[in-house]
């Protein structure tokens, strides 16, 4: 399918787990790819395994989503390098988890910096090329922790149920532009940030989920690349839960 051709798709986050196959996915469909992440060597090697399937479909930049400057100045760069920007998923997420008696004020606040704060820097970023383009979408991957809360994720859940409002409010702004903005709501994907969880944990979350298995990157990836895609036209300011059914 190549029904993002001659697209620009910025994906941050897109170094591993979820990210990096979003980033495979919109490249499998045509667009080229900017991956973002934070260390170099992470984008780098996404972009790698995209080049070895699609080559020449995707650039690497290595940036902290959580500093504003340093954003403006990556995608200054992006849209010198691709020319402009049509589809932003903002992935990049991270988790400092704790009950709220120890949670320190340090992992409240990088957990916010990133998760929430770090999509404003994106979309503040590249809003304007996403207005010219004719097919702007924003999606941003929040979590069913956002919906329904967890002891022990206070600043995640806050995170994520903030970056929902967020994706509203940015929907309403930008509709008039013809620019949607949705977020995708994942359940448990075996990635990086569930792998460390102990057996005790992922045997309850288990038992939560209707389908009865957790879900993997390309879950999400095929939700975004729909989102992204000429069939979403019509949808903004939703959240779109993939979670096996835990929250239905
Ligand atoms: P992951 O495997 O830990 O990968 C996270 C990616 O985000 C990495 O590429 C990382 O960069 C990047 N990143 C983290 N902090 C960043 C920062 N400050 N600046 C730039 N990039 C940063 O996570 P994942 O499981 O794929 O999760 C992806 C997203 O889905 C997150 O927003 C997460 O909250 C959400 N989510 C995940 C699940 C799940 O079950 N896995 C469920 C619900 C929602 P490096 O590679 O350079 O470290």
């Amino acid at each position: 399918m190549d029904d993002l051709k001659d697209h620009v798709a910025v994906v941050t986050g897109g170094g591993r787990g979820i990210g990096r196959e979003v980033a495979r996915e919109l490249a499998s469909r045509g667009a080229r790819v900017a991956v973002v992440s934070r260390n170099p060597e992470s984008c780098g090697s996404a972009v790698e395994a995209i080049h070895a399937e699609f080559p020449g479909q995707a650039a690497a930049y290595a940036v902290d989503v959580a500093d504003h400057t340093a954003v403006q100045e990556v995608a200054k760069r992006i849209l010198g390098d691709l020319g402009g920007t049509d589809i932003l998923v903002n992935n990049a997420g991270i988790t400092r988890d704790g009950l709220l008696m120890r949670m320190k004020e340090e992992d409240w606040d990088a957990v916010l910096d990133t998760n929430l704060k770090g999509a404003f820097n994106t979309v503040k970023a590249f809003m304007r090329p996403l207005m010219k383009s004719e097919h702007g979408r924003i999606i941003n991957i929040a979590s069913v922790i956002g919906l329904i809360g967890n002891a022990g994720q206070a600043n995640y859940s806050a995170s994520k149920a903030g970056l929902i409002g967020f994706t509203k409010a940015v929907a309403r702004e930008l509709a008039g532009r013809a620019v949607t903005c949705n977020a995708v709501a994942p359940g448990f994907i075996t990635t990086d940030m569930t792998s460390e969880l102990p057996e005790s944990v992922r045997e309850a979350v288990l038992a939560k989920i209707p389908l009865a298995t957790f879900g993997e990157p390309r879950d999400i990836a095929a939700a975004v690349a729909y989102l992204a895609g000429p069939s979403a036209r019509y949808i903004t300011g939703q959240v779109l839960a993939v979670d096996g059914g835990m929250t239905m």
